[in-house]
């Protein structure tokens, strides 16, 4: 199987298995159980990402994330490129200000914290509460409702505050160059067809990346398209810097 046919596949089974997965990832989840004094399973998972992204870049984003995966299924449906607002880009970092200050305050303000994975967990298939149920459904239909607004990753484009968390650490692993897997190209092979700048999901201007020979840009995903799509094999993955 293909590159992309892998990732799709493990994209829809992540938001397939959603309703399993939700309260050991769930970032509201995790606030909740910060609130009441309680580490939750998803500050771990999200401790867990963040670190690995100093390795992988935001593929988190581009190869498991469950609402990444639902925003892929609406945009094969409905296929609405992103729709530039600029005054919404701003939103999502200040949604990530907010929750990293809510997740500090709440830790300091909660003294002792005690672990409990099954927070949130109530009895029965899936074992959910009443909140959970809200939660949940709630997520859904917002990321629902802005892919169908703004188009293409509206909402990891707009509103996400762990793309942000991401991006930052991306920046930090670029700057720094610490080995991790990133983009690389030969810009004199490339014929300017433009057929990456279409096939990337975060509607990145990549033959623009190609052509100044930088292709490292926060809001990448990592997620190979416009490797596999381009007809002269002008953009590949390394790991290491290497000129
Ligand atoms: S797909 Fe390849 S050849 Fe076409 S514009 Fe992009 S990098 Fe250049
Ligand atoms: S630049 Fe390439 S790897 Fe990055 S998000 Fe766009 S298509 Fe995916």
């Amino acid at each position: 199987m293909k590159r992309q046919q892998i990732r799709s596949a493990i994209l829809i089974l992540s938001f397939l298995i959603m309703s399993v997965t939700f309260v050991y990832i769930s970032p509201v989840i995790m606030m909740m159980g910060l609130s009441q004094g309680v580490i939750a399973a998803g500050l771990i998972f999200w401790i867990l990402m963040f670190i690995l992204a100093f390795i992988f870049g935001r593929s988190f984003c581009g190869y498991a994330c469950p609402t990444g995966a639902e925003q892929m299924i609406i945009d094969r449906a409905v296929k609405i490129n992103i729709r530039p607002v600029p005054y919404l880009r701003p939103l999502k970092y200040l949604f990530a200000i907010l929750w990293v200050g809510s997740i500090t305050l709440l830790t300091i303000a909660a003294g002792n914290l005690i672990f409990n994975p099954l927070f949130q967990m109530g009895i029965g298939i899936p074992p959910w509460t009443l909140a959970t149920y809200v939660v949940f459904y709630a997520i859904l239909l917002v990321v629902f409702a802005i892919a169908l607004v703004l188009g293409r990753r509206g909402f990891c484009n707009y509103f996400c505050p762990m793309s942000v968390v991401f991006m930052v650490i991306t920046k930090i692993k670029d700057l720094l160059r610490i080995p991790s897997l990133h983009l690389k190209a030969q810009p004199d092979d490339c014929i300017h067809c433009k057929k990456c700048d279409t096939s990337c999901p975060m509607s990145l201007s990549v033959e623009e990346m190609v052509k100044s020979d930088r292709m490292q840009n926060p809001e990448c995903i990592l997620c190979g398209s416009c490797v596999d799509i381009c007809p002269k094999q002008v953009i590949r993955f390394a790991w290491l810097w290497k000129k």
